[in-house]
């Protein structure tokens, strides 16, 4: 298996610390909103790494941290906590913002078939790990105190700009706002690893320290929380690029200076999602999360074969232009699928393990979905293969790429009709009274039965999928 490495900066042969067994780090959602629909691209191609590892016979142990305290809105430390941000604008406590979201996060995943994480913590439930590390960051000189908050020392990591590719002048251009705003760092380029001052009143998420009553920063979360439940040599840690500074660099440092020695040997992230007008975020563009695109009548699963129809390194411009070709993909080889009748013949083995091995080349590539797309489509239209071969291929296919692509067996019996007609007459009379916030939530019901509805100007289109 082959993976781009940001830390060396070049495609490696991925060998892992312990024969057979991967340890993964993923990081997890700030859960003060809806998640991002390019989060969820980040989260989709960690998916298809996860599976491919299992595929080709890694038993993987992947971690993943819910941040539920710490993320402060700005990532040079001066901002406010995320969290309190948004109870405050919700009128709401932060635990449920915290329950609502996390909920919510969930649902996403499971709408674009991510299998979830063997481990998921939050982390409010990790204080005193995190109060151990920074303990003895202090002791062996890492750390420092000033103005009553704990801050980690860069100038005592060497390797601090190995993973950024950046050197410190160009670091000190993007904290350059930081410096006027926190004079008690030493270096610019400190970040806060226990906060017991904070410049807002209203700190609701504070906890007893050594250091005095406070909360933790936002990096040594992933750091602790790796540790805790993966132990002390990690295969691989992933995000998206805007974690790889200053997020991932500060966990390398902070771990490496309390390890002593190497902390993760393969760190590998995702490109952008962008628009026509460049990246695409919570705060620039149109705030898309899964729920807005199915509210606009599109099966999550399209987004997930849009991500896989590009390399998930490249950025990935989105439109509903190319959703909507996505969708016809989609549409396409469900529909050719769905005609193939098992005729339960002997499988056509030398040609099926020659579309095996092409499939396995693809995805050890360096995660090359995109090719495997355009095999299913060859599989479909070799007629060298019989029904039973192709049904075979497709499978194993599916265990990674997860696109439902075999529908299982769907009785449309008269009970079902039956609750479709009626779902579909209750919302045609909902949008009558013009609540079309209840008749989209009709219209999401409909599509979880399996149904897609298109309003047309002869009534409502019913589409079985
Ligand atoms: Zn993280």
């Amino acid at each position: 298996m082959k993976l781009y490495n940001t830390l060396t900066k070049q495609i490696e042969v991925f060998e892992s610390n312990e024969p057979g067994i991967v340890k993964m780090y993923t990081c997890g959602p700030t859960v003060y909103h809806y998640a991002h629909i390019g989060n969820i691209r980040t989260y989709i191609f960690e998916d298809i790494l996860e599976k491919t590892l299992k595929y080709i016979g890694f038993d993987v142990k992947r971690v993943m941290n819910i941040t539920d305290v710490g993320h402060l809105s700005d990532d040079s430390d001066t901002g406010e906590d995320k969290m309190l941000k948004a109870a405050k604008r919700d009128n709401t406590s932060v635990s449920e913002i915290a329950d609502f979201y996390t909920k919510e996060f969930y649902k996403d995943i499971d709408s674009v078939n991510i299998k979830k994480p063997n481990i998921i913590s939050k982390a409010t439930d990790n204080i005193p790990e995190y109060i151990k590390i920074i303990k003895k960051l202090l002791d062996d000189g890492y750390a420092y105190i000033s103005n009553n908050n704990v801050y980690f020392d860069v100038s005592k990591y060497p390797d601090y700009y190995k993973l950024s590719g950046l050197n410190k002048e160009e670091l000190l251009v993007g904290a350059r706002d930081d410096v006027s705003l926190d004079e008690h760092k030493h270096n610019p380029a400190d970040f806060g690893l226990w906060f017991t001052n904070s410049k807002f009143d209203h700190q609701a998420l504070k906890w007893d320290s050594p250091w005095g009553e406070g909360y933790p920063g936002w990096h040594i979360e992933c750091s602790a929380i790796s540790m805790k439940f993966l132990g002390e040599y990690l295969d691989i840690h992933c995000g998206g690029v805007d974690n790889i500074f200053p997020h991932h660099t500060n966990e390398i440092a902070q771990s490496e200076s309390y390890l002593g020695h190497k902390w993760c040997n393969y760190w590998i992230h995702s490109g952008h999602l962008n628009d026509k007008n460049g990246k695409m975020s919570k705060s620039n563009g149109e705030f898309l999360t899964m729920k807005s695109l199915i509210d606009k009548g599109y099966n999550p699963l399209v987004y997930r074969l849009l991500c896989l129809q590009s390399h998930y390194r490249n950025n990935l411009v989105f439109s509903y232009e190319a959703m909507d070709n996505a969708k016809n993909t989609y549409e396409k080889l469900v529909n050719k699928i769905s005609q193939i009748e098992d005729e339960k013949l002997s499988i056509n083995k030398e040609l099926v393990d020659s579309y095996i091995t092409k499939f396995k080349d693809s995805i050890e590539n360096d995660l090359n979905t995109a090719n495997t797309i355009t095999y299913l489509f060859d599989i479909l239209k070799d007629d060298n293969l019989n029904s039973s071969s192709k049904l075979y291929l497709i499978k194993e296919y599916d265990k990674v790429l997860s696109l439902d692509l075999i529908k299982k067996e769907k009785k449309i019996d008269n009970e079902l009709e039956d609750k479709v007609n009626k779902l579909v007459e209750k919302r045609n009379l909902l949008k009558k009274e013009k609540k079309y916030e209840e008749a989209d939530k009709i219209r999401e019901e409909l599509l979880k039965l399996g149904v897609q509805i298109k309003d047309t100007r002869e009534g409502v289109e019913i589409k079985w999928i």
